[in-house]
């Protein structure tokens, strides 16, 4: 295995070609499984890896949060009688697995990337540090947030707000696995449930649609963050990134 040097490739500038200069994507664990029933699958996690990799080259500075659901998922092991922070910090450290598979699929392919994990673990990725994880992005490096919050009973979608709040980015981009976006129902189990173009983050609240958990919708809304969810599919990363009209805008629009 080789590691990278740091500077083999000058991205173009920032926001160069794109309407947003820096975004932070989330990505479930379960993105990475392609058709398998668990863990990671090389072929999609290489496939994200690109889409990724055009974005940030298109101008785009990339933070990335990733789940671990295609793990360990805290909730699961506590309804099973394990201790619930026990078992949200194992579902951390199956995030951790995650970041490092996708890091090495970045690398692959020529990317500079650092892993940033907000629980210790010194071997193999640096601690979460703000300011550092900026200076990366400006460097344009893919910046991938590992292990959540750091804290048990939180999502990594509340770390996906957290963290793009941190950095200032202009939008979550939230890849969903087979869903076009948000819908007022569950499109997979209820045939009339209907497609919500755009949505305000109250709303959504209010409706109780699945779009992300309450506390990370509510982070959002109370900072004006805009979330863009869409399939993760059809390159839709990338179209996304470049400002194609596809899947959910859940906004907030800003008092005259
Ligand atoms: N988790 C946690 N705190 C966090 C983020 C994640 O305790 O800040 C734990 C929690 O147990 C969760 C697991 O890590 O079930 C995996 O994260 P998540 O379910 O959000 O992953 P995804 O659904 O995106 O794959």
């Amino acid at each position: 295995m080789s590691v990278k040097p740091d500077a083999p490739e000058k991205p173009a500038p920032a926001g160069a070609g794109s309407p947003f200069p820096r975004v932070l994507l989330k990505l479930s664990g379960e993105s990475l499984m392609g058709d398998r029933e668990y863990g990671v699958d090389t072929r999609t996690v290489a496939a994200i890896a690109r889409e990724v990799l055009d974005v940030r080259n298109t101008g785009t500075e990339v933070a990335i949060v990733v789940g671990g659901g295609n793990f360990y998922r805290g909730m699961a092991a506590a309804a099973d009688g394990m201790d619930r922070a026990t078992a949200d910090y194992a579902g951390m450290l199956a995030t951790l697995l995650n970041a490092l598979a996708l890091q090495d699929a970045l690398e692959k392919l020529g990317a500079q990337t650092r892993v940033q994990s907000a629980i210790a673990v010194s071997e193999v990725a640096e601690p979460y540090i703000r300011r550092r994880a900026i200076r990366h992005l400006e460097k344009g490096r893919v910046v991938l947030f590992a292990a959540g919050t750091g804290n048990p009973f939180f999502t990594t979608d509340t770390a996906a707000a957290l963290r793009a709040l941190e950095i200032g980015a202009e939008a979550i981009l939230m890849a969903k696995n087979g869903v076009k976006g948000v819908y007022d129902g569950d499109p997979r189990t209820e045939a009339g449930a209907q497609f919500i173009p755009e949505i305000s983050h109250l709303e959504a609240i209010e409706r109780g649609l699945r779009v992300m958990d309450t506390t990370a919708l509510s982070l959002c809304m109370d900072n004006g963050v805009p979330i863009y969810v869409f399939e993760l599919a059809d390159r839709n990363i990338v179209r996304v990134a470049s400002g194609d009209r596809i899947g959910t805008i859940v906004t907030t629009p800003k008092e005259a």
